[in-house]
């Protein structure tokens, strides 16, 4: 272990908490540009976007962006655009037809084995490629009491040992409510494994405080986390502190990554990433197709793109960095490789 990843949580005297740093995230275009000195002459075309799905960015993401460049990689993963607002043949609502796969408010079943849990409608930062960014949360977000319905269908389907939590970020949601239901979870007995989707520990690395690792850690579920890393520019010093706690305490940490257009499309971008994470002690996982969903069509890239990159990466990596490209198509019953494609 390095001595950056040093593993504990002492608080920063100079770092305000994780809750301040989501109620202090960004939510106005003008200023997110202003702050990295762009010209908000850049903004004329984004304002119908921003009224149609908010901004959201917190402060420690945006210091990772470099100052004075529109294109920066990070700045696209969270900038509205007028183009978002195109209506694109092929991409929908709902492009993983989730509305078929869930069966009861708070819960998505979609595949063998796994089921997943709306954990919290709200997220730290919205990213504009999102696949839920129309997913009707008002009919998924329960209250602690209407909770119960949700256990009694994971520990009637005995088939189920995985429960997934996602959102939204599941991570948003306080440590009360999460040790409270993975006690509930890891009472289900035929529940082996808790795995936890999330971009919080990457775009506000001090959520992983000591009573998130007390629910991560006295459960006698196995802890799977799965990070959102799209770009090696999205992990600094305090990603890498965190990802080495959460090892330390046992966590497996993977990562999974969207390919975008002019955010991590080119193959030094992704040798890059793989090596980045690696580092900090996440294996790369999955890269995904971009999920066809409206107001996200500028981020695709061609098949034949999609081809050259995973090649590349083969060519140049070994096996173990080389995520499995997938894509997801509604009703299917896994992930299909993109090369069947
Ligand atoms: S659910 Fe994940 S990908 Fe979607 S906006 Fe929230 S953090 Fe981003």
């Amino acid at each position: 272990m390095t001595a950056d990843i040093i593993p504990h949580t002492s608080p920063d005297a100079h770092q305000p908490c994780w809750q301040e740093q989501l109620a202090t995230a960004i939510r106005d275009p003008a200023e997110l540009l202003k702050r990295l000195n762009i010209d908000p002459t850049h903004l004329d075309s984004s304002i119908e976007a921003q009224q149609a799905w908010s901004i959201r960015v917190p402060l420690p993401y945006v210091q990772r962006m470099r100052k004075g460049d529109i294109n920066d990689p990070l700045l696209r993963q969270v900038l509205p655009l007028g183009s978002e607002m195109l209506s694109v043949p092929g991409f929908s609502n709902d492009p993983l037809g989730e509305e078929d796969a869930n069966p009861i408010s708070g819960v998505v079943h979609k595949y063998h084995g796994r089921a997943l849990l709306i954990i919290s409608p709200a997220c730290a930062i919205h990213c504009r490629y999102c696949f839920r960014r129309h997913f009707p949360y008002e009919d998924n977000s329960l209250g602690k009491s209407e909770w119960q319905t949700a256990f009694d269908y994971l520990s009637n389907d005995m088939s189920i040992s995985e429960v997934i939590y996602s959102g939204g970020d599941p991570l948003a949601a306080n440590d009360n409510f999460l040790l409270w239901i993975t006690e509930k979870i890891a009472a289900i007995p035929h529940i082996k494994r808790l795995r936890i989707h999330t971009r919080l520990p990457l775009v506000i690395p001090s959520r992983i405080t000591d009573s998130c690792l007390h629910w991560l850690t006295a459960t006698r579920l196995k802890v799977v986390m799965v990070w959102h890393i799209n770009h090696p520019n999205e992990i600094d010093h305090a990603v890498r502190r965190t990802a080495g706690l959460l090892k330390h305490h046992n966590i497996e940490l993977l990562n999974q990554s969207v390919l975008l257009k002019q955010v991590n499309d080119s193959a030094q971008t992704l040798i890059s990433l793989s090596e980045a994470l690696f580092e900090a002690g996440i294996l790369p996982y999955y890269i995904h197709r971009l999920d066809k969903v409206d107001g996200a069509a500028h981020f695709d890239i061609g098949h034949d793109k999609v081809q050259q990159l995973q090649q590349a990466l083969l060519d140049f990596l070994p096996g173990y960095l080389v995520p499995r490209f997938v894509f997801e198509q509604a009703g299917t019953s896994s992930k299909q490789a993109l090369s069947s494609l």
